[in-house]
């Protein structure tokens, strides 16, 4: 679900996720595998200062693995603790509680040499709209209690979800906005379906989507339009795909619309592969 995000939703969220944080002992941090610093939150260092956080790279089964280990090795090198994840699947679902033990040992140690008799590990999931936070929490729950979509602005009463024995996890994600100021993010988030196609305009993303794959994945392209040879010019790599897919209007004119639709419904569906839009090191 696209949401608008106007100054005061953006400091209603933000307080919400630092009201959150105060019942919790640790962040996971969502963020999609296939862009990993574009799908953050611009604020989200500062927001969450407060608590240790284990960064979550969700959706790493339609990122490119070797971009994904390249993103683990960045935040290990940034002294942070992230982990790859498929919350649909469930693959990776393991590695959270050994890890967040591991984050949390002198805190949990403290308290044992208190001679406090130990709780469970309290977690909030935090993310921008889309990057599989309740998907999250419904894989870890076990059971289909956390509604997908984003709600801003309905507040409920906290709840805990029970994981095992070990963890328990608010059950409302802590919601907040990507940099979609940032005109190169916002393609990168239109693309993965981060952000509603209607906020941008369709055609720049396809343009953004058909000159990105040229660069980095140009074997894909090839392969999947069956063109012998990438054109250098945007428009007649349009032409080509429209006349190939057959994506033309009455009188033969090419259907730009139409191309872009297939072209961004190809890519999201992973015809073209599993794809990473931003690799360390790159500006953004
Ligand atoms: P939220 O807005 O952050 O709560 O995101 P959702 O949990 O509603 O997920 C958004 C979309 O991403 C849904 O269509 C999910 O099925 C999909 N999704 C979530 N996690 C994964 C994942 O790890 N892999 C894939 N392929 N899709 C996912």
């Amino acid at each position: 679900m696209a949401i608008q995000w106007f100054p005061g939703h953006m400091a209603k969220a933000r307080r919400q996720v630092t009201e959150k944080l105060k019942l919790i002992d640790i962040v996971y941090e969502l963020v999609d595998a296939r862009l990993p610093l574009s799908s953050r939150n611009p604020m989200i260092d500062e927001i969450v200062s407060v608590k240790p956080r284990i960064i979550l790279l969700n959706k790493a089964d339609m990122a490119d693995p070797r971009i994904t280990k390249e993103w683990l090795s960045y935040f290990k090198e940034k002294g942070m603790h992230a982990l790859p994840l498929d919350a649909q699947s469930g693959k990776g679902l393991k590695e959270i509680l050994p890890l967040s033990k591991l984050v949390l040992k002198e805190k949990l140690d403290r308290l044992e040499a208190k001679g406090v008799r130990p709780r469970a590990i309290r977690a909030l999931i935090i993310g921008i709209p889309n990057v599989g936070k309740s998907t999250l929490i419904n894989r870890l729950a076990k059971k289909n209690m956390a509604k997908t979509g984003d709600r801003p602005g309905v507040t409920t009463a906290q709840q805990w979800v029970k994981v095992g024995k070990e963890i328990e996890l608010l059950d409302t994600p802590g919601i907040l906005w990507p940099k979609f100021e940032d005109q190169l993010v916002g393609y990168k988030l239109a693309v993965t379906g981060a952000i509603k196609d209607t906020i941008l305009n369709l055609q720049d993303i396809t343009v953004y989507a058909l000159n990105f794959l040229r660069e980095n994945y140009p074997e894909r392209l090839k392969e999947r339009y069956g063109l012998e040879e990438i054109p250098e010019e945007i428009v007649p790599l349009f032409d080509e795909i429209a006349n190939r897919r057959g994506c033309m209007m009455s009188g033969g004119m090419v259907d730009y619309d139409k191309t872009s639709e297939l072209v961004l419904r190809e890519i999201r569906s992973e015809k073209l592969g599993a794809l990473s839009f931003e690799r360390p090191g790159e500006e953004i």
